[in-house]
Protein backbone atom coordinates (compact mmCIF):
# COMPACT_ATOMS: atom_id res chain seq x y z
CA UNK A 1 0.00 0.00 0.00
CA UNK A 2 1.27 3.87 -0.72
CA UNK A 3 1.88 6.14 2.66
CA UNK A 4 -0.57 8.45 3.43
CA UNK A 5 1.15 11.90 3.46
CA UNK A 6 -0.88 14.89 4.51
CA UNK A 7 0.81 18.25 3.61
CA UNK A 8 0.42 21.16 6.82
CA UNK A 9 0.96 24.75 5.34
CA UNK A 10 0.35 24.83 1.56
CA UNK A 11 2.67 28.16 0.97
CA UNK A 12 5.41 28.51 -1.15
CA UNK A 13 6.93 24.85 -0.28
CA UNK A 14 3.82 23.08 1.14
CA UNK A 15 2.29 23.27 -2.36
CA UNK A 16 5.31 22.15 -4.15
CA UNK A 17 6.02 19.20 -1.56
CA UNK A 18 2.46 18.47 -2.39
CA UNK A 19 2.53 18.51 -6.23
CA UNK A 20 5.73 16.09 -5.46
CA UNK A 21 3.99 13.61 -3.34
CA UNK A 22 1.85 13.29 -6.23
CA UNK A 23 4.17 12.44 -8.40
CA UNK A 24 5.14 9.51 -6.32
CA UNK A 25 4.40 5.87 -7.26
CA UNK A 26 4.91 4.96 -3.48
CA UNK A 27 3.11 7.50 -2.06
CA UNK A 28 -0.22 9.16 -1.65
CA UNK A 29 -1.35 12.67 -0.96
CA UNK A 30 -4.14 12.65 1.88
CA UNK A 31 -4.41 16.16 1.57
CA UNK A 32 -3.42 19.84 2.62
CA UNK A 33 -3.82 22.13 5.30
CA UNK A 34 -3.89 25.91 5.10
CA UNK A 35 -5.00 28.58 7.91
CA UNK A 36 -6.32 31.26 5.98
CA UNK A 37 -9.04 31.24 2.67
CA UNK A 38 -6.17 33.26 0.09
CA UNK A 39 -5.84 32.63 -3.68
CA UNK A 40 -3.24 29.39 -2.43
CA UNK A 41 -6.43 27.66 -0.80
CA UNK A 42 -8.28 28.50 -3.76
CA UNK A 43 -5.97 26.99 -6.20
CA UNK A 44 -5.10 23.83 -4.00
CA UNK A 45 -9.10 23.00 -4.50
CA UNK A 46 -8.66 23.76 -8.00
CA UNK A 47 -6.23 21.37 -8.39
CA UNK A 48 -8.37 18.63 -6.61
CA UNK A 49 -6.52 19.10 -3.39
CA UNK A 50 -8.54 17.92 -0.37
CA UNK A 51 -8.23 21.30 1.79
CA UNK A 52 -8.47 20.78 5.67
CA UNK A 53 -8.67 24.27 7.86
CA UNK A 54 -8.72 25.09 11.56
CA UNK A 55 -11.70 24.66 13.23
CA UNK A 56 -12.22 28.03 14.43
CA UNK A 57 -11.42 29.35 10.81
CA UNK A 58 -13.76 26.96 8.94
CA UNK A 59 -16.33 29.65 8.73
CA UNK A 60 -13.97 32.27 6.78
CA UNK A 61 -13.70 29.59 4.05
CA UNK A 62 -17.22 29.12 3.49
CA UNK A 63 -17.82 32.67 3.49
CA UNK A 64 -15.25 32.95 0.71
CA UNK A 65 -16.55 30.28 -1.38
CA UNK A 66 -13.57 28.12 -1.10
CA UNK A 67 -14.89 23.75 -0.47
CA UNK A 68 -13.21 22.41 2.70
CA UNK A 69 -12.99 18.65 3.01
CA UNK A 70 -12.42 18.75 7.19
CA UNK A 71 -10.54 19.87 9.88
CA UNK A 72 -6.52 19.69 10.47
CA UNK A 73 -7.46 16.97 12.84
CA UNK A 74 -9.07 14.38 10.84
CA UNK A 75 -5.96 15.12 8.13
CA UNK A 76 -3.32 14.50 10.15
CA UNK A 77 -5.64 11.20 11.54
CA UNK A 78 -5.89 10.08 7.94
CA UNK A 79 -2.32 10.32 7.48
CA UNK A 80 0.62 7.61 7.99
CA UNK A 81 3.04 11.15 8.27
CA UNK A 82 2.84 14.70 7.94
CA UNK A 83 4.93 17.03 5.85
CA UNK A 84 5.04 19.94 8.40
CA UNK A 85 5.45 23.25 5.94
CA UNK A 86 3.85 26.29 8.24
CA UNK A 87 5.80 28.87 8.96
CA UNK A 88 8.91 29.29 10.76
CA UNK A 89 8.53 28.10 14.45
CA UNK A 90 4.67 27.32 13.61
CA UNK A 91 5.65 23.82 12.79
CA UNK A 92 7.53 23.22 16.88
CA UNK A 93 3.61 23.90 18.10
CA UNK A 94 2.06 21.26 16.03
CA UNK A 95 4.74 18.72 17.11
CA UNK A 96 2.50 17.37 20.09
CA UNK A 97 -0.75 16.85 17.68
CA UNK A 98 1.51 14.95 15.76
CA UNK A 99 2.39 13.07 18.60
CA UNK A 100 -1.21 12.89 19.86
CA UNK A 101 -1.87 11.03 17.24
CA UNK A 102 1.19 8.94 16.23
CA UNK A 103 2.37 10.30 13.51
CA UNK A 104 5.40 10.68 11.74
CA UNK A 105 6.36 14.02 10.83
CA UNK A 106 9.06 16.04 8.32
CA UNK A 107 9.43 19.44 9.76
CA UNK A 108 11.39 22.43 7.70
CA UNK A 109 14.58 24.26 8.06
CA UNK A 110 12.89 27.32 9.94
CA UNK A 111 12.16 25.01 12.91
CA UNK A 112 15.16 24.57 15.28
CA UNK A 113 16.98 21.73 15.09
CA UNK A 114 16.06 20.06 18.20
CA UNK A 115 11.88 19.90 16.87
CA UNK A 116 13.59 16.61 15.10
CA UNK A 117 15.32 13.59 15.99
CA UNK A 118 17.66 14.40 12.69
CA UNK A 119 18.72 17.14 10.95
CA UNK A 120 18.14 15.73 6.90
CA UNK A 121 20.41 16.75 3.60
CA UNK A 122 19.60 13.45 1.05
CA UNK A 123 23.21 13.51 0.13
CA UNK A 124 24.80 13.75 3.28
CA UNK A 125 22.64 11.74 5.87
CA UNK A 126 20.10 9.61 4.76
CA UNK A 127 20.53 6.75 6.28
CA UNK A 128 20.56 8.49 9.90
CA UNK A 129 17.56 8.92 8.91
CA UNK A 130 15.76 5.49 8.10
CA UNK A 131 12.63 4.77 10.46
CA UNK A 132 12.94 8.17 12.77
CA UNK A 133 9.91 9.16 13.50
CA UNK A 134 10.69 13.05 13.17
CA UNK A 135 13.37 14.67 10.70
CA UNK A 136 13.86 18.18 10.21
CA UNK A 137 14.77 19.23 6.66
CA UNK A 138 17.64 21.70 6.88
CA UNK A 139 16.76 25.46 5.05
CA UNK A 140 17.64 26.15 1.62
CA UNK A 141 20.69 27.11 1.98
CA UNK A 142 21.78 24.74 4.05
CA UNK A 143 21.05 22.16 1.83
CA UNK A 144 23.02 24.34 -1.22
CA UNK A 145 26.20 24.51 1.33
CA UNK A 146 25.78 20.39 2.60
CA UNK A 147 24.72 19.18 -1.19
CA UNK A 148 28.24 20.94 -2.37
CA UNK A 149 30.30 20.08 0.90
CA UNK A 150 29.25 16.36 1.26
CA UNK A 151 30.31 15.87 -2.28
CA UNK A 152 33.74 17.14 -2.29
CA UNK A 153 34.15 15.90 1.32
CA UNK A 154 33.73 12.26 -0.23
CA UNK A 155 34.58 12.08 -3.86
CA UNK A 156 37.46 14.89 -4.08
CA UNK A 157 38.96 14.51 -0.79
CA UNK A 158 38.51 15.77 2.96
CA UNK A 159 38.13 19.24 3.86
CA UNK A 160 39.43 20.71 6.55
CA UNK A 161 37.85 24.20 6.91
CA UNK A 162 34.91 26.35 4.99
CA UNK A 163 33.80 29.56 4.58
CA UNK A 164 31.35 30.94 3.00
CA UNK A 165 29.10 34.08 2.14
CA UNK A 166 25.53 33.88 1.77
CA UNK A 167 23.75 36.38 -0.69
CA UNK A 168 20.48 35.75 0.50
CA UNK A 169 16.96 36.79 -2.04
CA UNK A 170 15.16 39.25 -0.17
CA UNK A 171 12.40 37.79 -0.46
CA UNK A 172 10.33 35.19 -2.33
CA UNK A 173 8.84 36.32 -6.02
CA UNK A 174 5.18 36.31 -4.12
CA UNK A 175 5.86 37.91 -1.00
CA UNK A 176 4.89 41.55 -1.41
CA UNK A 177 5.78 42.83 2.01
CA UNK A 178 9.37 42.70 2.60
CA UNK A 179 12.44 44.51 1.23
CA UNK A 180 15.36 45.79 0.76
CA UNK A 181 13.97 46.99 -2.63
CA UNK A 182 17.45 49.27 -2.98
CA UNK A 183 20.58 47.81 -0.40
CA UNK A 184 22.69 45.38 0.47
CA UNK A 185 22.16 44.53 4.41
CA UNK A 186 24.33 42.40 6.13
CA UNK A 187 22.10 40.03 7.79
CA UNK A 188 22.89 38.97 10.86
CA UNK A 189 24.93 42.32 10.88
CA UNK A 190 27.28 39.83 13.12
CA UNK A 191 29.61 37.01 11.62
CA UNK A 192 29.21 34.38 11.83
CA UNK A 193 25.18 33.80 10.41
CA UNK A 194 23.46 31.06 11.43
CA UNK A 195 23.93 29.02 8.23
CA UNK A 196 27.54 27.54 9.35
CA UNK A 197 25.39 26.51 12.70
CA UNK A 198 22.63 24.61 10.42
CA UNK A 199 25.70 22.76 8.54
CA UNK A 200 27.05 21.53 11.74
CA UNK A 201 23.67 19.61 12.39
CA UNK A 202 24.20 17.16 9.67
CA UNK A 203 28.02 17.22 9.24
CA UNK A 204 28.88 17.42 12.87
CA UNK A 205 32.20 19.06 13.71
CA UNK A 206 33.03 20.52 10.61
CA UNK A 207 35.21 23.67 10.73
CA UNK A 208 33.09 26.41 8.69
CA UNK A 209 32.08 29.97 9.37
CA UNK A 210 29.58 32.02 7.13
CA UNK A 211 28.40 35.00 6.86
CA UNK A 212 25.35 36.61 5.17
CA UNK A 213 23.99 39.35 3.33
CA UNK A 214 20.33 40.18 2.02
CA UNK A 215 20.21 41.13 -2.12
CA UNK A 216 17.54 43.15 -3.73
CA UNK A 217 16.55 40.42 -5.74
CA UNK A 218 13.63 37.20 -5.82
CA UNK A 219 14.85 34.38 -8.27
CA UNK A 220 18.24 32.64 -6.07
CA UNK A 221 20.14 33.44 -3.72
CA UNK A 222 23.76 33.01 -4.11
CA UNK A 223 26.81 31.72 -2.11
CA UNK A 224 30.75 32.57 -2.54
CA UNK A 225 32.78 29.68 -1.00
CA UNK A 226 36.13 28.85 -0.10
CA UNK A 227 37.11 25.45 1.28
CA UNK A 228 40.66 25.08 2.65
CA UNK A 229 41.71 20.83 1.98
CA UNK A 230 43.48 18.72 3.45
CA UNK A 231 45.91 18.31 1.01
CA UNK A 232 46.71 20.16 -2.69
CA UNK A 233 42.99 20.08 -5.06
CA UNK A 234 42.71 20.08 -8.69
CA UNK A 235 40.10 21.97 -10.33
CA UNK A 236 39.66 19.32 -13.03
CA UNK A 237 38.77 16.84 -10.22
CA UNK A 238 36.15 18.89 -8.29
CA UNK A 239 34.61 19.86 -11.29
CA UNK A 240 34.01 15.81 -12.49
CA UNK A 241 32.84 15.26 -8.71
CA UNK A 242 30.50 17.85 -9.24
CA UNK A 243 29.58 16.37 -12.71
CA UNK A 244 29.21 12.92 -11.13
CA UNK A 245 26.50 13.86 -8.34
CA UNK A 246 22.79 14.20 -8.45
CA UNK A 247 21.17 17.26 -7.69
CA UNK A 248 24.42 19.83 -8.84
CA UNK A 249 24.26 20.62 -12.26
CA UNK A 250 27.38 22.92 -13.79
CA UNK A 251 26.62 25.99 -16.11
CA UNK A 252 29.52 27.42 -18.30
CA UNK A 253 29.00 30.46 -18.60
CA UNK A 254 31.65 31.64 -20.93
CA UNK A 255 29.51 28.70 -23.27
CA UNK A 256 25.95 29.39 -22.65
CA UNK A 257 25.69 33.13 -21.82
CA UNK A 258 24.60 32.17 -18.54
CA UNK A 259 26.12 34.07 -16.49
CA UNK A 260 23.51 35.31 -13.40
CA UNK A 261 20.39 33.92 -11.20
CA UNK A 262 18.14 35.89 -13.78
CA UNK A 263 19.28 33.70 -16.53
CA UNK A 264 19.29 30.70 -15.00
CA UNK A 265 15.66 31.24 -13.89
CA UNK A 266 14.97 32.16 -17.82
CA UNK A 267 16.32 28.99 -19.46
CA UNK A 268 13.99 27.34 -16.57
CA UNK A 269 10.69 29.24 -17.77
CA UNK A 270 12.26 28.64 -21.66
CA UNK A 271 12.36 24.46 -21.08
CA UNK A 272 9.00 24.53 -19.67
CA UNK A 273 10.19 23.93 -15.89
CA UNK A 274 6.60 24.11 -13.67
CA UNK A 275 6.68 27.66 -11.47
CA UNK A 276 10.84 27.64 -13.24
CA UNK A 277 11.36 25.50 -10.16
CA UNK A 278 15.23 24.67 -10.49
CA UNK A 279 15.89 21.61 -7.78
CA UNK A 280 19.57 21.42 -8.75
CA UNK A 281 22.52 23.61 -6.55
CA UNK A 282 23.36 25.19 -9.87
CA UNK A 283 27.49 25.84 -10.10
CA UNK A 284 29.11 28.56 -12.32
CA UNK A 285 31.73 25.90 -14.19
CA UNK A 286 34.08 28.80 -14.68
CA UNK A 287 34.38 30.44 -10.66
CA UNK A 288 35.61 26.85 -9.86
CA UNK A 289 38.95 28.06 -8.66
CA UNK A 290 41.83 25.75 -7.08
CA UNK A 291 45.13 27.35 -5.64
CA UNK A 292 47.25 24.81 -3.62
CA UNK A 293 44.93 23.52 -0.66
CA UNK A 294 42.18 26.22 -1.35
CA UNK A 295 39.17 26.01 -3.39
CA UNK A 296 36.53 28.45 -4.29
CA UNK A 297 33.34 28.22 -6.48
CA UNK A 298 30.15 30.27 -6.36
CA UNK A 299 26.53 28.15 -7.07
CA UNK A 300 23.20 29.45 -7.24
CA UNK A 301 20.47 28.00 -5.05
CA UNK A 302 16.76 28.07 -5.87
CA UNK A 303 15.04 29.08 -2.43
CA UNK A 304 11.48 27.54 -3.23
CA UNK A 305 12.21 24.32 -4.85
CA UNK A 306 15.95 22.93 -3.39
CA UNK A 307 14.15 21.28 -0.66
CA UNK A 308 11.72 19.76 -2.50
CA UNK A 309 13.63 16.64 -3.25
CA UNK A 310 15.16 16.57 0.05
CA UNK A 311 11.11 16.43 1.74
CA UNK A 312 10.68 13.65 -0.42
CA UNK A 313 13.58 11.58 0.42
CA UNK A 314 12.95 12.57 4.09
CA UNK A 315 8.95 10.54 3.67
CA UNK A 316 10.85 7.69 2.60
CA UNK A 317 13.17 7.76 4.99
CA UNK A 318 11.07 7.97 7.93
CA UNK A 319 8.98 5.10 6.51
CA UNK A 320 11.74 2.79 5.55
CA UNK A 321 10.72 2.92 2.23
CA UNK A 322 13.87 2.28 0.33
CA UNK A 323 17.25 3.12 0.53
CA UNK A 324 19.52 6.14 -0.12
CA UNK A 325 20.17 5.51 -3.92
CA UNK A 326 17.26 4.16 -4.60
CA UNK A 327 15.63 6.99 -2.98
CA UNK A 328 16.74 9.76 -4.84
CA UNK A 329 16.44 7.67 -8.09
CA UNK A 330 12.77 7.66 -7.50
CA UNK A 331 12.69 11.41 -6.53
CA UNK A 332 14.67 12.67 -9.42
CA UNK A 333 12.95 10.41 -11.85
CA UNK A 334 9.59 11.71 -10.88
CA UNK A 335 10.67 15.31 -10.81
CA UNK A 336 12.26 15.61 -14.07
CA UNK A 337 15.73 16.81 -12.39
CA UNK A 338 18.59 16.99 -14.77
CA UNK A 339 20.39 14.74 -12.66
P1 LIG B 1 4.73 30.29 3.37
O1 LIG B 1 4.36 31.44 4.23
O2 LIG B 1 4.84 30.47 1.91
O3 LIG B 1 3.68 29.11 3.61
C1 LIG B 1 3.21 28.74 4.87
C2 LIG B 1 1.81 28.19 4.74
O4 LIG B 1 1.37 27.74 6.02
C3 LIG B 1 0.78 29.22 4.28
O5 LIG B 1 -0.04 28.62 3.31
C4 LIG B 1 -0.05 29.52 5.51
O6 LIG B 1 -1.40 29.77 5.20
C5 LIG B 1 0.05 28.21 6.27
N1 LIG B 1 -0.10 28.37 7.70
C6 LIG B 1 0.21 29.43 8.50
N2 LIG B 1 -0.05 29.17 9.78
C7 LIG B 1 -0.54 27.90 9.79
C8 LIG B 1 -1.02 27.07 10.83
N3 LIG B 1 -1.04 27.47 12.09
N4 LIG B 1 -1.48 25.83 10.49
C9 LIG B 1 -1.48 25.39 9.20
N5 LIG B 1 -1.04 26.15 8.18
C10 LIG B 1 -0.58 27.39 8.48
O7 LIG B 1 6.08 29.70 4.00
P2 LIG B 1 7.24 28.89 3.26
O8 LIG B 1 8.15 29.87 2.62
O9 LIG B 1 6.65 27.81 2.46
O10 LIG B 1 8.03 28.31 4.51
C11 LIG B 1 7.62 27.14 5.19
C12 LIG B 1 8.82 26.52 5.88
O11 LIG B 1 9.78 26.15 4.89
C13 LIG B 1 9.55 27.42 6.87
O12 LIG B 1 10.09 26.63 7.90
C14 LIG B 1 10.69 27.97 6.03
O13 LIG B 1 11.81 28.36 6.78
C15 LIG B 1 11.02 26.75 5.18
N6 LIG B 1 11.70 27.07 3.92
C16 LIG B 1 11.31 28.12 3.14
C17 LIG B 1 11.99 28.39 1.97
C18 LIG B 1 11.66 29.56 1.09
O14 LIG B 1 12.53 30.07 0.44
N7 LIG B 1 10.44 30.01 1.03
C19 LIG B 1 13.05 27.57 1.57
C20 LIG B 1 13.39 26.47 2.36
C21 LIG B 1 12.71 26.24 3.54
Amino acid sequence: ARVKVAVNGYGTIGKRVADAIKLQPDMELVGVAKTSPNYEAFTAVKKGYKLYVPKENAAKFEKAGIQVSGYIEDMINEADIIVDTTPNGIGASYKPLYQKFGKKAIFQGGEKADVAEVSFSALCNYNEAINKNYIRVVSCNTTGILRTLCTINSKVSKIEKVRVTVVRRASDPKEVKKGPINSIVPDPASVPSHHAKDVLTVMKGIDIISMAVVAPTTLMHMHLMNITMKEPVRREDVINALKDTERIVLINSSRTGIGSTAEIIEVSRDIGRYRNDIPEVVVFEDSVYSHNNELFLMYGVHQESIVVPENIDAIRAAMNLADKNESIKITNDTLGLMK
